[in-house]
């Protein structure tokens, strides 16, 4: 007779896996119920006409203290971005270094015209603190929003406007820096002290490294989880499931539908992603390009060519040219890439016009907001009740890291509570 599993986990993003695996360290049966087609959530990779284009761009921040616990990093063949940025100013692009991890960048960083030479040892003044200080630290340390911060810290409106505002807004989805500071400092402190990276085979290696652990039989795909009560849930065609013990490990606004007044979630930050199809790149470097004169210079937060990071991402002789926008259009494909193109070619204009346009991937529900007071606390509880619990990255942080971190979390509150 077949054996219902100890545990129903409801989702297949980071959290779920992570939370699937350490109940299976423990020898704990599960089955995880994923709405999709495939693991991963917002961390996938599709392969189109050869190139690799992640769901929206991001990386990985190889300090994450979870995901080095979890990950196998060799295993992913990691390609690491350059440490600094170019910004674009005025009607030119400018290096901005890390002068601290590449000693040559120092010159052209200090020359650089962003933000004034107090910023730039105001930047240096600041990563020493927190590179100096434990993440532990930082998240039980004063909060206030980014911008208060900045503004405390002396950093000038030049520099927030040109440098602070597109990069670490380009990290929350929150352009208007109202974020809690605590974020803003340990991703900070995270650039500061360690790579930032994309796997050999796209983003989607993450999750498939971790599905691939799995037990035969212990993922179902296709399948949406339609409702969850004590011990129950339900799926389409009427079908119903137990156990003793429920993971609801959705993103945050599924998890609210499911879940109902036993959690409250922050609001959702929406981003767009587009992908472009180039040939030879007009620069070779694997740097993050940002947009240092905001919505007056057009509506692109940050690009890459991302194939100068990781050259699998793009078949040979071509470059992958990735496009983020901190916003959820209303025009339709064909009219925002018409839109975004104009700024294309204001930047690069003996070359934008030849790239090819790929595909673009709008979310609705990119990260959650992570300003005071939807983030006063960090790790937000797990256990709803016995035999309830909820992990996700509205758990934590809004990240990879903090998605890993919640699922384990969530393991932990089952299996304190597990009748063997
Ligand atoms: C464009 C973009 C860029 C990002 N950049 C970075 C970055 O650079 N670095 C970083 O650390 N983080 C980044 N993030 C954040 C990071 O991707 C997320 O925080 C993390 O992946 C969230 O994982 P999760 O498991 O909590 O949720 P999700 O990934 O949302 O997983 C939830 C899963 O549940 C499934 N599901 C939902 N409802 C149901 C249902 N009813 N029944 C069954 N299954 C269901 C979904 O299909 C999904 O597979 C980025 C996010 C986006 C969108």
């Amino acid at each position: 007779m077949k054996r219902n599993p100890d545990v129903l986990i409801v989702g297949a993003g980071l959290a779920g896996l992570a939370c699937a695996l350490k109940l299976m360290e423990k020898g704990i049966t599960f089955l995880i119920l994923e709405a999709s087609n495939g693991v991963g959530g917002r961390v996938r990779t599709d392969v189109f006409e050869d190139f690799r284009l992640d769901r929206g761009f991001q990386v990985l921040l190889t300090g994450y203290p979870e995901a080095k616990r979890v990950l196998d990093y060799g295993a992913l063949k990691l390609h690491s971005f350059y440490p600094g940025c170019l910004i674009r100013v005025g009607d030119s692009f400018h290096k901005f270094g890390d002068p601290f991890r590449n000693p040559l960048d120092i010159f052209m960083t200090m020359l650089a015209p962003i933000g004034t030479w107090e910023d730039k040892f105001a930047i240096a003044k600041l990563r020493k603190r927190l590179v100096s200080t434990p993440f532990g630290d930082i998240m039980r340390g004063p909060e206030t929003s980014t911008i208060e911060l900045l503004r405390s810290e002396g950093f000038t409106d030049a520099i927030i406007n040109q440098f602070f505002r597109p990069f670490f807004g380009g990290i929350s989805f929150d352009e208007s820096l109202v974020t809690s500071s605590r974020i803003f400092e340990s991703v900070f402190k995270l650039f500061a002290q360690n790579d930032t990276a994309i796997p050999q085979d796209g983003m989607g290696a993450i999750p498939n490294q971790l599905a691939k652990r799995l037990p035969p039989n212990s993922l179902r795909m296709n399948t949406k989880v339609l409702s969850v009560q004590d011990g129950i849930m339900n799926l389409p065609h009427g079908e119903t499931l137990g156990a003793q013990a429920i993971v609801v490990a959705t993103d945050g606004p599924e998890a609210a539908k499911l879940l109902g007044d036993d959690i409250t979630i922050s609001p959702s930050r929406v981003v767009t992603c587009m992908y472009y199809a180039a040939g030879k790149p007009p620069l070779d470097e694997p740097l993050l390009i940002l947009n240092g004169e905001g919505k007056k210079d057009g509506p692109i937060n940050n690009m890459c060519f991302i194939s100068n990071v990781c050259p699998s991402y793009a078949p040979a002789g071509h470059t992958l040219v990735s496009v983020t926008l901190l916003s959820y259009p209303e025009e339709d494909e064909m009219e925002l890439e018409a839109i975004v193109r104009v700024q294309l070619k204001e930047w690069f204009p003996d070359e934008a016009y030849k790239w090819r346009y790929l595909k673009t991937y709008k979310l609705a529900h990119g990260l959650p907001d992570q300003s005071i007071p939807h983030i006063s606390e960090i790790e937000r509880p797990v256990r709803l009740r016995k035999g309830l619990y909820v992990c996700g990255d509205h758990r934590d942080t809004a990240s990879i890291d903090g998605a890993l971190y919640s699922g384990r979390r969530a393991a932990e509150a089952v299996l304190s509570e597990l009748t063997p």
